[in-house]
């Protein structure tokens, strides 16, 4: 593939101009004669086009998705590493932009790439220096409203940077690998709290923790976590796994062996954010799921239009059928609750019920509904 990729580029990039690899499937093109700017826009387009054609490889037809970035010489970088780490900055630009495409170094990519640069820094930091909170979401039972279970959502409040949302770090750390030190301490930071809960003589339902796709195919994985949960006493079946279908997409061997193994070794798993990406019913089938999360969005879709409602209806009908648990995710409002209650999910989740807790405002929630009766229903 790279060479055939290669020669087609060469065919673009002709001498004088130059044409070189830099590593991996990253190419870069010397173009010292640039008469007009246009021309590097033309040459980016021919490169795409020639690119783009899907190649016969050992008979099976594979296509590339080629993403360029264009800087100047010397505007954007008066010395060759400047200037290559400028194209480099607007190649992940047009990565962004939906790839196949092209993107120049302008300022306001530069500023982007400073505030990645500076938010991996910070939680390189952080992930040293455990500088995370966790909070706790319940998840409620749709049946009688009790507690069945609650989500630890991962907090970090930087001394420079001010709050930071996990939506924006989560695929930073994934992307730098800082996920595998991060999920570590989540996991353990879990089993801390639960222990505390223990020695008070609580009997809290169990903890979901999410884990990023990272996590699941290193190997060992497994043993790590199950290490963690006996130096901490806690039994398999206190903590759920969340992953999310992306996390999945490539579904390796290792991710998959590794889901069994958990399973097998007691540690439930729930399928989260369904309905994001590319849902794929066969999941539910391959996978050992005890519980399937369908993300908010699908919640709110189907409240406006039919078609999605026809797949959620059929999605909680199968998940039920094979004993698969259904929980919603981001109830809102009582109509939310009501219509997904009405649908059969078993569960939900949601700012209607509560929002994600610090450790001691949740602790006081769980005392207070602790017990039986109406009254301790987190239902409105
Ligand atoms: P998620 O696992 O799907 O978590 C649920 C998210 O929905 C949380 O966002 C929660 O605060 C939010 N949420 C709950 N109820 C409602 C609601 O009623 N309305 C709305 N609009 N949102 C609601 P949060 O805490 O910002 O986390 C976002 C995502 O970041 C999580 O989505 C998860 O994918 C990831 N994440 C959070 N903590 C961790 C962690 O410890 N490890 C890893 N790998 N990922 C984490
Ligand atoms: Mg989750
Ligand atoms: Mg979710």
């Amino acid at each position: 593939m790279l060479a055939t990729v290669a020669q087609r580029m060469r065919d673009v990039i002709r001498e004088p101009r130059l044409l070189g690899r830099r590593g991996g499937d990253e190419m870069v093109a010397l173009i010292a004669d640039l008469t007009r700017p246009e021309v590097a826009v033309e040459v980016a387009q021919a490169l795409i086009r020639s690119i783009a054609e899907p190649v016969q490889i050992f008979g099976i037809e594979v296509s590339v998705t080629p993403s360029i970035g264009i800087a100047f010489f010397p505007q954007d970088g008066a010395d060759l590493d400047t200037l290559l780490n400028a194209a480099d900055a607007a190649m992940y630009q047009a990565k962004e932009s939906g790839r196949r495409t092209y993107a120049f170094f302008t300022p306001a990519v530069a500023r982007r790439v400073d505030l990645r640069l500076r938010l991996e820094q910070r939680l390189r930091k952080a992930v040293e220096t455990h500088d995370f909170k966790l909070h706790f979401q319940p998840l409620v039972s749709l049946a009688d409203g009790k507690m069945v279970g609650a989500e630890a959502l991962i907090r970090w409040n930087d001394a420079e940077l001010g709050e930071v949302l996990p939506t924006e770090f989560v695929p930073i750390a994934e992307e730098s690998g800082l996920v595998v030190g991060l999920g570590e301490w989540v996991l353990k930071d879990a089993c801390r709290a639960r222990q505390v809960w223990r020695t008070m003589g609580l009997d809290v339902p169990p903890l979901s923790v999410n884990m990023s796709g990272v996590q699941l195919r290193q190997l060992g994985c497994v043993e790590a976590l199950l290490d963690v949960l006996v130096q901490h006493d806690v039994q398999p079946a206190e903590i759920e796994v969340e992953v999310t279908e992306t996390g999945l997409l490539d579904t390796s061997a290792v991710a998959r062996e590794n889901l069994i193994r958990l399973r097998n070794a007691g540690v439930k798993l729930a399928l989260d954010d369904f309905g994001v990406g590319f849902s794929s019913l066969s999941h539910l089938r391959d996978l050992p799921i005890h519980r399937l999360k369908i993300d908010r969005s699908f919640t709110v879709e189907c409240m406006r239009d039919a078609r999605t409602l026809t797949i959620v209806k059929a999605v909680i009908e199968m998940a039920r059928s094979l004993g698969i648990s259904v929980t919603a995710e981001g109830i809102e409002t009582q109509a939310q609750q009501t219509w997904m209650q009405h649908l059969g999910c078993d569960s939900a989740q949601g700012f209607l019920f509560a929002r994600p807790l610090a450790p001691e405002e949740f602790l006081k929630l769980f005392l207070d509904k602790r017990g039986v009766g109406r009254e301790r229903s987190l239902m409105h």
